[in-house]
């Protein structure tokens, strides 16, 4: 079946058309770095991630391109406030959230720009939007004219009135009109600036997406992801800016849209003090264990983060690795089939069902336990990795799975422990001293550990 996507343009789910199918470009916002990243950053990330995998699955080529805006008066504020280089703070975030995408199974994608490596790009779009009479310079900045474009607002579907409220736009005198945003500011001495032709100074932040789209992917591409949040007024301007200047009557033909993220049912805040980082949570779970609760629902969905919703998914991943064990016990080289399932690619390719897609893999899961021979474990845990593959998950050796320790006062017992009380256990049973042995077992029971006693002796996993 065709890929079917639910577009924010249209308010509708369409069946994908590719401007080229020889090569399927997709850009996605990525993360202002001046931070960890924390849960609600890495939802975006994981979904267009999956999005990626489903499009490679059915494309020859597809061009993912994600940004690094490492210039913004959020990075700017925290240099001051830490004192620590702005250029040290990014370099350092940027490594660090790409390291904890990578530990959720994110790919990279294949362009990564930075912001500050494009502001000529930048300085040039301003320079043609001006030219076409859709922004103007005024005091050191450069506004975009919001009446130069008359169907502006058509992804929001905003009415003027709201498009003001929505902006938050402070009063300044050098707006011809409240709703104008801006191109290009003027930057004091102490904080970042490049020459341009208004004077020393650093661009607006929805510049910076479509002059980076606009270098990797051209003027039309097919995918813009993001937030739903971001739809207004980020995504909105970014159309406005990119068709202006561009000239053509669209930018992105689909735009797909993640949905909010609360935690433990309240909205995501450093004054609430409830904000999760994915550094913390790695060191709570494995990395697939937070990318199975990401999407465990839909995507479009709210998705309400809580410690309950993280324990059901490395049980269920516990379950799925269980099966994975059992076919590497018959077969130590067992690899992911080359064909994807059917259903899961199938589930996928409507709008993104991780829902339905994840009960795929807990039914390829069942039939892979309950077959009997040798030629069908192998061949259904052939099934079941590679729909693992095309989500993301089951790409870990499962015996470190199921040895996975959690950091700090968690983490209990070490490995070596483990062992030694294993073989102490061992010696206290070929001396008959069962009291002995079961007190092993009892304090193992105790600590998590669950001993599965085999023909080739005990292994033993983390519960
Ligand atoms: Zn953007």
């Amino acid at each position: 079946m065709p890929l079917y996507l639910h577009n924010t343009l249209t308010r509708q789910k369409e069946e994908f058309q590719p401007l080229d199918p020889g090569n399927v470009r997709m850009y996605v916002c990525g993360p202002t770095v001046y931070d960890y990243a924390h849960i609600g950053n890495a939802r975006p990330a994981v979904v267009f991630d999956v999005l990626y995998r489903v499009l490679k699955a059915l494309y020859p080529t597809v061009t993912y391109v994600r940004n690094f805006t490492d210039v913004d008066d959020k990075i700017n504020a925290k240099a001051k406030a830490t004192g620590e280089e702005i250029g040290t703070i990014t370099a350092r975030t940027t490594e660090a959230y790409l390291e904890d995408m990578g530990a959720l199974g994110v790919l990279e994608p294949d362009v990564q720009p930075r912001a500050t490596q494009h502001i000529a790009e930048m300085i040039a779009m301003i320079e043609t939007l001006i030219e076409k009479g859709h922004a103007y310079a005024a005091d050191g900045h450069v506004l975009f004219s919001v009446p130069s474009m008359p169907d502006y607002g058509q992804l929001s579907r905003r009415n003027r009135d709201e498009l003001i409220a929505g902006a938050r736009v402070e009063v300044a005198p050098y707006k011809k009109d409240a709703a104008d945003f801006i191109l290009w500011k003027p930057s004091e001495p102490d904080i970042p600036g490049w020459d341009s032709p208004w004077g020393r100074g650093r661009p607006g932040w929805h510049i910076e997406c479509s002059a980076m789209r606009a270098k990797y992917l051209g003027e039309t591409f097919d995918i813009h992801g993001g937030g739903l949040d971001l739809i207004f007024p980020h995504h909105e301007n970014e159309i406005a800016q990119s068709r202006c200047a561009s000239g053509t009557a669209f930018f992105a033909r689909y735009w797909v849209h993640n949905g909010y993220l609360t935690v433990e049912d309240e909205k995501m805040s450093k004054s609430i003090g409830n904000i999760v980082t994915v550094r913390e949570l790695r060191g709570d779970v494995p990395g697939e264990a937070i990318r199975y609760a990401l999407l465990a629902g839909h995507y479009r969905q709210p998705l309400n983060w809580s410690s309950a919703h993280l324990r059901e998914a490395k049980t269920a991943l516990d379950r799925l690795y269980t099966a994975v064990r059992r076919g590497l016990s018959v077969d130590e080289d067992i690899a992911p089939a080359d064909d994807v399932p059917f259903e899961v690619l199938a589930a996928l390719e409507d709008d993104l069902n991780t829902p339905l897609a994840f009960a795929h893999l807990h039914e390829l899961a069942t039939t892979a336990n309950k077959a009997k021979t040798d030629s069908q474990i192998v061949a259904a845990t052939e099934k079941l990795l590679a729909a693992g593959r095309l989500l993301g998950l089951l790409g870990e050796d499962p015996e470190s799975w199921f040895r996975w320790q959690p950091e700090g006062e968690q983490a209990g017992l070490s490995d070596a422990e483990i062992d030694a009380l294993i073989e102490a256990r061992r010696d206290a049973r070929h001396a008959k001293d069962f009291a002995e042995a079961d007190r092993i077992r009892a304090l193992l029971t105790e600590a998590g550990i669950v001993l599965e006693d085999g023909p080739q002796g005990t292994s033993w996993k983390r519960g």
